[in-house]
């Protein structure tokens, strides 16, 4: 059951209500103007208590603190550069990994003038084989830092494990948890103890309530800022795609959560020419942001080269993005004028 109080909360009444769970052996969570108490759906209150309780939600999904039940406006980031949710877009992109410190200086620049605000590059990599190459580490961290402070943009990188967050903290806006880690539950409750910005991957087989389980544990330990990445599932057929884009998944994320949902088309394609269409689906889904990779030279990068872009190509995918964009906007514009032409027509009515 979720209670919404009135604002401003009348501490008094709240202490008794609470007083009253208490001694009823009732567990609940105090967050804002919220009440969550997870083993009853009802509750008899009486007058004095009913008096500042807004509504009452009686059943929560397990989720609740990442439900729309438990807070029905989306959830807006705000970072140094970007806001990201609502009706927000925001394009992050940059290597998979960061190579050297030439490559994401140059890289920098030409997403930024592609219309990116994040730029992304893994520094601490999470490869399928451990011969494969593993990231620069911290050189990595610092040469996008700079990178990306040299041209006005949030960092995104992926933090592998609880023993690196705070070095990866230094310097990064945003911390990706990547898709081998979703369900890394010390992972989740680490970030969540910081109060910094996390994008959390969608595991390569992980249900959409799983992912909203595992949003729940960063959210739990007081950290509301995370945006999900939708970013393939593995199914049975991976000959001409590496996952599934789960396009479904972003109006069903919209409808269940407040939290802004992100596109990565790159990780589902596994190919660059199919990075851009999988990208147009999802903008025209509903989703608030793009992640995506771009390399200088695709065929020579150290990871994932089949699936990057090349700046050109990713200036295409953006314009076309816009494009899009454009479209579901119109429709908002259209709908507008409709309410004005209402309000006219209806005043016209009144006064005549
Ligand atoms: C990545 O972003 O480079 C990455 C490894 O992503 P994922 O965790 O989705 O595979
Ligand atoms: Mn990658």
């Amino acid at each position: 059951m979720i209670i919404q109080f009135k604002k401003p909360l009348n501490q008094e009444i709240l202490k008794d209500i609470l007083n009253t769970m208490k001694q009823e052996h009732h567990h609940g969570i105090l967050v804002d103007n919220h009440l969550v108490v997870f083993d009853i759906d009802s509750f008899d209150f009486n007058e004095r208590q009913k008096s500042v309780i807004d509504r009452i939600e009686q059943h929560q999904p397990r989720y609740v603190l990442s439900s729309r039940a438990f807070k029905s406006d989306d959830t807006i980031i705000k970072t140094a550069h970007n806001e990201i949710g609502g009706n927000n877009f925001t394009v992050m992109a940059g290597p998979c990994s960061v190579e050297n410190e030439e490559m994401i200086h140059r890289l920098a620049a030409e997403v930024k003038a592609a219309g990116a605000t994040v730029l992304r590059g893994g520094a601490f990599k999470p490869r399928t084989s451990p011969y494969d190459f593993q990231g620069l580490g911290v050189n990595g961290l610092k040469y996008l830092r700079e990178a990306a402070d040299e041209n006005g943009l949030d960092v995104i990188t992926e933090v592998m494990s609880v023993a690196e967050i705070e070095s990866v903290g230094q310097y990064t806006d945003i911390f990706q948890i990547g898709a081998r880690n979703m369900q890394n539950y010390e992972l989740l409750k680490a970030v969540g103890r910081t109060h910094k910005p996390v994008a959390l991957k969608r595991g390569l087989s992980a249900t959409i309530d799983e992912l909203l389980n595992a949003a729940e544990y960063i959210a739990s330990e007081g950290n509301f800022n995370i945006m999900l990445v939708e970013r393939g599932i593995r199914s049975f057929d991976g000959t001409y795609t590496r996952n599934v884009l789960d396009v479904g998944a972003v109006p069903v994320l919209h409808k269940l959560t407040h939290f802004p949902v992100i596109i990565d088309p790159s990780h589902a394609a596994g190919h660059a020419d199919l990075v851009a269409p999988l990208a147009y689906a999802g903008v025209a889904a509903g989703a608030q942001g793009l992640l995506i990779e771009v390399h200088q030279d695709p065929a020579r990068a150290l990871s994932d080269a089949a699936q990057q872009l090349t700046p050109a190509q990713f200036t295409k995918l953006v314009d076309h993005v816009n494009k899009i964009r454009a479209i579901d906007h119109e429709d908002e514009l259209e709908a507008a004028e409709k309410s004005v032409y209402q309000q006219d027509s209806d005043s016209a009515n009144n006064n005549g």
